[in-house]
Parts: C-alpha cells; structure tokens; sequence
C-alpha cells in the first residue's frame, strides 16, 4: 500500500489557459523564458506565458528533496523530458528552467514524429551529494503521482544509477541500465542524414564525399558522427578541449586537429557543432564562411536575432531540435521496445524533415528556426483536431 505523501505536494493544472486552437502552444522563438524573467508575474502568468499545462511542486522534509516537474503539451502523448539535478539560486529560477526546457521537448517531440508531449523536472539541490536514494526516490513517487503524465530520464547531473532508484517507485522512467543505452550513435545518425538533407538542399546533392567539414566536439556525437562523414569520403577538421577526444578522431578518420578557438575560421563547406550551445554569435559569426551549420549541440544559436542572421550570411542552418533528435528517438524505443535498427531508421527520416522544414522556410519567407517551430505547430494542431472526436 502507498503511504501518502508527507509533502506539500500541489499539483496546479491551469486548464483555463488551454482553448481548442491553443493546441497549437506558443513557440520558444515567440516568447523567450528572458522575457518571463524580466516580466516578474506570479506563477499562473508564468504558465499562461507558453501555455503550460501543469507544474508540480513536491518538497520531502526527510530527505530535503525539492523537486518541480513541468508538463507542457501533452496533445500528442506523454511529456516526457529528463530530471536536472542542479543548485538553483533560486526557485523562481528553477521554474523557469523547468518551464523553458519542457516547452522545447514539446517541439523536438512533435518534429521528431514522435508520439510523445513535452516535459521536464528539476531536482533543487548539490548534484554531487552522495545521499541519492531518498532524493531520487522521492522523486519517483512525485512522477507517480502524475499517473503517467509525465516519464522522466537522465539529464544534467543524474544518471542511470538514479534513474534505477527512481524505478523503485515509478514505471515512468527511461535510460534505465541494460536497456536502450547510449543514445550517441543514433542522435550522431540522425544528426549524418540531417547534414545529408542540408547539403541535397544547398548543393543539388547529398553526396558527402569531398566535402571538408568541421567539427567542434570529439565526444560521443561528434566521434560517431564524424566516423560516418570519414566513411563517405569527406575531409575532417576537428576539435576538441580534450586532447585525447581529438587524438581518437585523428587516429581513426584521418583528421586534421587544429586550437578550439580556431574552428570557426576554417575553410570548408560544412560545420558541425557537437559541444556547446551558443556557438552561433555575434563574434562566431564574423569568422565563419561555410556553406552549411548543422551539428548536434542543444541550443545553437545564442539568441533567436542569429537565426536571422546566419542566413543573411548566405549560410543554411539546420534547426538544432530537428537534426538532434535522435536521442529522444532512442528513448522512445526504449519505452516502446523498438529495435536499434528501428530505432536508427527513425532518426534516418530526420533527413526528410530536414528538407520539409528547408520548405516551409522557403513558402513562409521564414528563417528556418522558425520553419521548425511551425512544423511543430502544425502537427500538434493537426493531431488535436484528430482527437477532439468522443470515441
Ligand atoms: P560529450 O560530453 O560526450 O561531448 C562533448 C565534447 O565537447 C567533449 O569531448 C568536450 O571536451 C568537448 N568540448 C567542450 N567544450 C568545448 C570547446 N569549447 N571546444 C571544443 N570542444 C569542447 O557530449 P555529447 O553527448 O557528445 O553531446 C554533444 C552535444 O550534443 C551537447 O550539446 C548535447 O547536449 C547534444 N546532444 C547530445 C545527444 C546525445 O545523444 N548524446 C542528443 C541530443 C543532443
């Protein structure tokens, strides 16, 4: 038998935020978290902002957990999004990131095809504490609580020992050990055929080979990444701040290493960002002269004005949420039980989206961040109209 909760555990919907045509929710380009920050509000402006579902607050005097999970949209299915375990300066701030990064699973969801709404949980709290198993279970039955709302995973300081605690409490959990393992070979696939996809677009076609690309992060994605570009036959100039990262690339693909800050200065055709996010810039942007900048970093453009401005340089971009989606990919076979090599072919249709949203750039004279938001939008208004019908 479940004990009840010893918490505080409220758990807010604000339904009266939602009409039918909100399915569609507001994109992260239209309404920045900065904005919500600068905007001070309470609470219920701050869902309403995005139109947010539902935020959960769940505080476990014994162990100290403090937990808050975010449900943005859930038209298509369940949010799912990880658990970050980080040291907030405050709770509003926590909330915010909460916000902010269940609205983006919302979208990476809904182009990656999949059957799943967007949501993350922030753990407040010194990720380094070696007293995991009553926070991490606290925050199993804080998920169960949600009824399967809402399946957490691995983030920012949590891994799959803490998922595994989390299991002891809820099924809504993935990225558990033995099962659907390191995402990297997929998200590095899907991240190939998204580069595919740029170059079918800017060059007429999607053959790699002779093609000199850059690549910024010799680490899981970038080395699986740049092992397919090496077997098509295209030039590699990498980096990394880990010289022993790099030395592997060198070795293995016959790359050229050159300094982290000199990458952006190379010649070539292509550029990957496979580390950081934010690379796109103000400063960056007076360095690069390629053709193409599709990686698989997060958050790529360091503010939405770049996205603008990387096209106004003559540069295709591909949207970061699109041509990485191979990770959540990953974490749905997980959760549905799909193959590696279904898994892999999923993240292969990433090329046709790429393309689709490339199109809609195009009809909407849009710059194709944008053109990712409204695919996104348009698919979640679809499948809510699709299931409005009393079955
Ligand atoms: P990782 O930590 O294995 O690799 C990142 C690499 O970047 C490291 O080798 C690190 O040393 C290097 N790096 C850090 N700062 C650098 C700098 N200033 N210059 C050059 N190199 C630098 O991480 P990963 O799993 O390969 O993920 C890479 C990026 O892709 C991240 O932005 C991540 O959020 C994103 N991503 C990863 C996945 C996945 O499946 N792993 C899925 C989606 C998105």
């Amino acid at each position: 038998m479940k004990a009840p909760a010893k918490s505080s555990a409220s758990s807010s919907r604000v339904a009266s935020t939602r009409t039918p045509s909100s399915a569609s929710p507001a994109s992260p380009a239209a309404a920045s978290p900065r904005r919500s920050e600068s905007e001070g509000g309470g609470i219920f402006s701050l869902l309403a902002q995005h139109e947010h579902e539902q935020v959960s607050c769940w505080y476990e005097p014994s162990s100290g957990y403090r937990g808050l999970i975010a449900i943005h949209n859930t038209t298509l299915g369940p949010a799912l999004g990880g658990t970050r375990f980080w040291n907030y300066p405050s709770d509003r701030e926590a909330l915010i990131d909460a916000l902010r990064l269940s609205r983006g699973m919302t979208y990476k969801a809904a182009v990656a095809g999949l059957n799943l709404g967007g949501g993350k949980s922030v753990i407040l709290g010194d990720n380094k504490t070696t007293w995991r198993e009553a926070i991490f279970r606290a925050h199993g039955r804080h998920i169960e609580s949600l009824g399967g709302r809402y399946i957490t995973a691995e983030d920012v300081g949590t891994g799959p020992a803490d998922m595994e605690l989390i299991r002891a409490e809820t099924e809504h959990v993935t990225g558990l050990m033995g099962k659907s393992g390191d995402p990297s070979p997929v998200t590095a696939y899907g991240v190939y055929r998204g580069i595919k996809a740029c170059a079918k677009h800017r060059y007429g076609s999607d053959s790699l080979s002779g093609k000199t690309v850059t690549v910024q992060g010799c680490g899981h994605v970038g080395y699986f990444l740049c092992k397919l570009l090496f077997q098509e036959g295209a030039t590699l100039i990498v980096t990394d701040i880990d010289p022993l990262r790099v030395k592997a690339v060198v070795q293995d693909f016959r790359a050229t290493a050159v300094a982290p800050d000199h990458i952006y200065r190379q010649q070539a055709d292509i550029f990957a960002p496979c580390a950081l996010g934010a690379v796109i810039n103000d400063d960056t942007l007076k360095q690069l002269r390629v053709d193409i900048i599709a990686g698989g970093a997060n958050n790529q453009l360091a503010e939405d004005r770049h996205g603008v401005l990387v096209e106004e340089q003559g540069m295709v971009y591909a949207p970061d949420y699109v041509i990485n989606g191979g990770g959540l990919i990953n974490v749905n076979a997980e959760l549905h039980g799909w193959s590696l090599e279904r898994a892999r072919n999923k993240a292969g249709e990433i090329y046709d989206t790429i393309l689709r949203v490339f199109e809609i750039a195009k009809e909407e004279k849009i710059p194709s961040y944008q053109a990712a938001d409204r695919l996104a939008q348009h698919r979640i208004a679809a499948i809510a109209k699709v299931r409005q019908n009393f079955v």
